[in-house]
């Protein structure tokens, strides 16, 4: 992520509702897409600090209230009833917030969710919401937590037990225990991954959903070529294969990950995951002058520095004894796909754009 500063140049990050050093509020300003200084004006009207912008802003919903977002929604869209900024308005269920810790939790997922959509928005991947002008495919968030005996407190659920972390129609559900980090660390070790973490899990959902948006009755044929046939094994059928048997010995010749083994579409939102990381990453490293912006962009340049940054910072991990940074080895199969992840994205995004960018 890059690093923003505050009008009295101290370094204002990400996650920020406040300078520590001037005490100045801080949002997510819409109008110039960065993080500013504010000014209060009073009536809950705030003005972005930057000169060449001066937006009239008010705090998102979920700011004002829950202290769960930093951004900010433009005071002319607010008073036409849009109180959410774009990362809220795409949630169509919030965790109970009557359970202790719900809220840390729920703050935990909204961060994850923000950096998503810096790096959609960083690519111009359309993520509309429901409340937007014709969406072709609304894109939602789900955040629920497994069903509990009554009288030890209940996650909100859907009439389930237990949530299962996917996507569904636009629709991506997040089980609230993964932003809790000693269950995360438990379920990553049972499951045997290399990283299990929330920002991984919204990187990887979003592939299902740009899959529908982007892939299904567009590319499918293109998709098949090189992901293999989704329709053969179904869907259903491979993943008892996959957790009857296990992933294919081979896997890592042809996929970046164990689970990317069992299906097409998993294979697809795995690879489209490493894709974001990978962009994440390498925007942050130019932000912070880690390395110099690159001339050549191409996929094959973009894997180089990504291949020499991942070995530098895996030697720094195991330095603090930290899992590494880049576990994955990225073989030519794999490039094949986040070739076509690159073709798909930089070349083929044709539906309109969400709003409030
Ligand atoms: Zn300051
Ligand atoms: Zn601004
Ligand atoms: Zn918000
Ligand atoms: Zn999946």
């Amino acid at each position: 992520m890059r690093i923003y500063e505050c009008v009295c140049n101290t370094p204002l990050f990400f996650d920020n509702s406040q300078c520590l050093s001037c005490s100045r509020e801080v949002g997510w300003c819409p109008n110039c897409y960065a993080l500013r200084a504010l000014e209060a004006l009073g009536n809950g009207v705030y003005c972005c600090t930057h000169p060449d912008c001066a937006a009239e802003l008010v705090k998102c919903q979920n700011y004002q209230q829950y202290d769960v977002c930093n951004r900010m929604v433009a005071r002319s869209e607010y008073e036409r009833g849009f109180h959410f900024c774009d990362c809220c308005r795409c949630n169509s269920i919030i965790p109970d917030l009557s359970i202790p810790g719900a809220q840390a939790r729920w703050s935990a997922l909204e961060r994850a969710k923000r950096r998503l959509f810096y790096t959609l928005d960083l690519l111009g991947l359309p993520h509309q919401s429901a409340s937007d002008p014709c969406p072709e495919l609304p894109l939602s968030f789900s955040f629920m937590g497994d069903a509990v005996p009554e009288g030890q407190g209940r996650w909100r659920w859907a009439g389930q037990d237990v949530v299962y972390t996917g996507h569904a129609q636009g629709n991506i559900t997040i089980n609230v225990r993964e932003a809790d980090d000693a269950e995360r660390e438990r379920m990553r070790v049972n499951m045997g991954e290399e990283h299990r973490t929330l920002i991984g899990h919204f990187r990887h959902e979003i592939g299902h959903y740009y899959w529908e948006l982007l892939v299904k009755n567009r590319d499918e044929e293109a998709c098949m070529s090189v992901f293999g046939d989704h329709r053969s094994p179904t869907y259903a059928q491979a993943m008892d294969t996959y957790y009857a048997n296990g992933p294919a010995p081979d896997w890592r010749t042809h996929h970046v990950s164990a689970y990317a083994s069992m299906h097409p579409w998993e294979d697809f939102a795995e690879t489209f995951a490493l894709y974001l990381d990978i962009v994440s990453v390498m925007d942050t490293a130019e932000g912070c002058g880690l390395c110099k912006p690159m001339k050549d962009n191409t996929l094959e340049a973009t894997l180089g520095h990504w291949a020499r940054l991942g070995i530098m910072l895996n030697e720094l991990n195991r330095d603090m004894g930290l899992l590494d940074f880049a576990p994955e080895i990225i073989q030519s199969k794999v490039i094949e796909k986040l070739r076509y992840i690159d073709r798909l994205i930089t070349q083929g995004v044709s539906v309109s754009r969400g709003t409030g960018q």
